[in-house]
């Protein structure tokens, strides 16, 4: 099964947060928690969105 993770370093953040999951659907709720908490990005538009989004790669096992 593919495992997807996604990193912040990797959206440009100077950050280490990363987290795992089996689909971009199970990651991006994280994200925007992450982005909210630590970013204070409390409105996440499409092209942020879009940026986290091909951040998140595939995880080979
Ligand atoms: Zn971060």
């Amino acid at each position: 099964m593919t495992r997807y993770i996604f990193r912040c370093a990797d959206a440009g953040y100077q950050c280490s947060y990363e987290v795992e999951g089996n689909s971009h659907e199970e990651i991006i709720p994280k994200i925007r928690i992450h982005a909210r908490y630590a970013h204070n990005l409390f409105e996440i538009n499409d092209d942020q969105m879009k940026k986290f989004q091909e951040a998140i790669k595939e995880k080979k096992s």
